[in-house]
């Protein structure tokens, strides 16, 4: 365990006591308390009301994310936010991985209650959001229309019927049964880059170090995993890097066995799957051995299907050897095998109990591989990091010929910017992991219609994420600059940002059997700015078909 949290922010809608809770909890705690939107009255020298009518609400949001930034870096402090707090996503994320957070509930008529109250004893204190005839109607209005943002927490304290000092003990119980799981993200200091939670209790740690393929041994000995492993790999990746996880596996006391198929997509199917539950038989594996996959994603797909099912689930590790393994498929725990009926058709959600990256590996990666993978991890920077695509532009040379630090800072931030999607939403129930999508419905159309032999997933993902952000011009939601950024980058990774000569109506069907599909709608990741992601399903037919039609054309703006 590293640090401990010492920051909580109460979030809540008006009138659930967070004022008063937050105060309770930073005498108790003895902590720096800061109230955001007495913040922002104590700035424009008005109250909140007459700053609304006065200046507008644009404004008033602005000073309010200046002063959330301006928190970030301080600790032992409790910090209360306004029940309106428009906060961005990227400002949403790094409160949920920085603070504890807890949200305060009531319901509408326990807030309707509490707001007449304070108006009462205190005329300035009227929220300018409820005003007008049915009061509580637009509570329950307003309060519904937040209610996602309210979600976005680590705990949530009922207040209808507890006193102000019994929510504040029910907040400082919380820190303490959970603050000491949430570490804070070590990025640059330890090999450890990152973690994911998921379930109640289960946490397992990514780490990534040059080299740490050679102590593999040891990480999977001081877990105390098991003494029997079980390595799943392909047939271009054991030589290099199977070989060498077996000898450190050995080294450690750990009795290894190795299982080798054919490298690519076409072995990741329930025939290999039988194949290697058949050679586990025959080893006589348990439940309490460890599966560990050293490959691409393939690998990793397979091997954890594998992993999850058998003997209804086995340890698990993952050592992604590719980019596209390192960035993304072996963090968040998906694990699948296709059907000649669709890709990923049969899966599970099975988090393995560490991820292990090691950058060296990429030396021995195909050029055209590394550009793909460089997909995934642009596509995180342009959901949630807009400082993320400026490194990529600036550095796009080194990147591309894996030279120097930069190589493994982008790899760690790309990976952490997944973990904490996963963290928020493991089973894709809050929608926040569908925003991981940005770019696939239209780059899985890409890829079923070619038969998954033209384009490597990350370059459909590229063509996708290019359709993407036009339908969000073409929808008003981003400017034309933003557009051209991205086209831009992706071009300097010898990424395609179109599909020349595909049959545009065949393309149009294979778009439309979207599995995120939801009420016979697609839900379409767009941009509203670069590290802006919003779902949206009201995507005209005509603007999908235009924009389809663009790229085959291969027209740009
Ligand atoms: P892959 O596993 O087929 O690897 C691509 C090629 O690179 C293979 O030939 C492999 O042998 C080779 N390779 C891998 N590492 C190497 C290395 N270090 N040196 C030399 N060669 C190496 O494919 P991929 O691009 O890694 O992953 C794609 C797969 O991942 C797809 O099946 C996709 O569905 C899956 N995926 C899963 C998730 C998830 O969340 N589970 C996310 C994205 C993709």
């Amino acid at each position: 365990m590293k640090s401990i949290k010492h920051k909580i922010a109460l979030t809540g809608f008006s009138g659930t006591g967070k004022s008063e809770v937050g105060r309770l909890v930073s005498n108790v705690l003895g902590w720096d308390f800061i109230d955001v939107d007495t913040e922002i009255e104590k700035r424009f020298g008005m109250i909140a009301s007459s700053i609304f009518e006065e200046c507008g609400e644009a404004k008033f949001r602005e000073v309010e994310a200046e002063i959330i930034d301006q928190a970030f870096p301080k600790t032992e402090i409790v910090m209360i936010l306004g029940g309106g707090a428009s906060l961005t996503q990227s400002q949403r994320m790094r409160l949920l991985d920085e603070f504890f957070v807890v949200t305060l509930e009531g319901l509408p008529e326990t807030i309707l209650k509490r707001i007449n109250i304070s108006t009462r004893l205190n005329p300035d204190s009227e929220r300018p959001l409820l005003k007008g005839d049915d009061i509580l109607a637009n509570i329950e209005r307003v309060k519904a229309k937040r209610q996602d943002k309210y979600a976005l927490t680590h705990w949530t304290v009922n207040t209808d019927y507890l006193s102000a000092s019994e929510v504040t003990d029910e907040v400082i119980r919380a820190w303490h049964l959970i603050g000491p799981q949430l570490r804070v993200a070590e990025e640059t200091r330890s090999d450890v880059a990152t973690f994911v939670s998921h379930g109640s209790t289960g946490r397992y740690d990514i780490r990534v170090a040059p080299g740490c393929i050679s102590k593999l041994g040891e990480l999977l000995a001081d877990m105390n995993l098991s003494d029997v492993g079980y390595i799943i790999s392909d047939d271009t990746v054991f030589p290099i890097y199977g070989r060498q996880a077996q000898e450190t596996l050995e080294h450690a006391g750990i009795k290894t066995h190795c299982f080798v198929f054919p490298s690519g997509e076409k072995s990741k199917t329930l025939d290999m799957a039988h194949s290697i539950y058949q050679w586990l038989v025959g080893l006589k594996a348990e439940r309490n051995h460890v599966v560990v996959a050293v490959g691409g994603g393939v690998v990793g797909d397979l091997a954890g299907f594998v992993a999850a099912t058998f003997v209804r689930g086995m340890n698990f590790v993952q050592v992604p050897t590719s980019m596209a393994a390192m960035v993304d498929a072996s963090i968040g725990g998906k694990v699948a095998v296709n059907l000649p009926e669709g890709k990923n058709m049969v899966g599970a959600f099975y988090q393995p109990q560490l991820v292990v990256v090691d950058p060296l590996a990429l030396k021995t990666l195909g050029k055209r591989e590394l550009a793909e993978g460089w997909a995934e991890a642009i596509k995180h920077g342009l959901l949630f990091d807009k400082e993320l695509i400026a490194v990529f532009e600036e550095n796009w040379k080194d990147l591309m010929a894996l030279k120097g630090d930069i190589v493994e800072h982008v790899i760690r931030r790309s990976i952490a910017l997944k973990a904490i999607v996963v963290r928020q939403d493991e089973r894709e129930v809050f929608g926040k992991r569908i925003l991981l999508n940005y770019g696939h419905t239209i780059g899985h159309g890409i890829e079923s219609m070619t038969g998954y032999g033209s384009f490597l997933h990350g370059e459909a993902v590229s063509i996708g994420m290019s359709a993407a952000v036009k339908i969000s011009y073409k929808l008003g939601m981003v400017e034309r600059d933003v557009v051209k950024r991205q086209e831009n980058l992706l071009k300097k990774f010898d990424l395609p940002i179109n599909c020349p000569g595909l049959d545009i109506e065949q393309l149009l069907v294979n778009i439309n059997l979207d599995k995120k599909r939801m009420d016979g709608k697609i839900r379409w990741v767009l941009l509203s700015d670069i590290g802006k992601p919003v779902v949206r399903a009201d995507v005209p037919a005509c603007i999908v078909k235009e924009v389809v039609r663009e790229l085959i054309m291969g027209k740009s703006l």
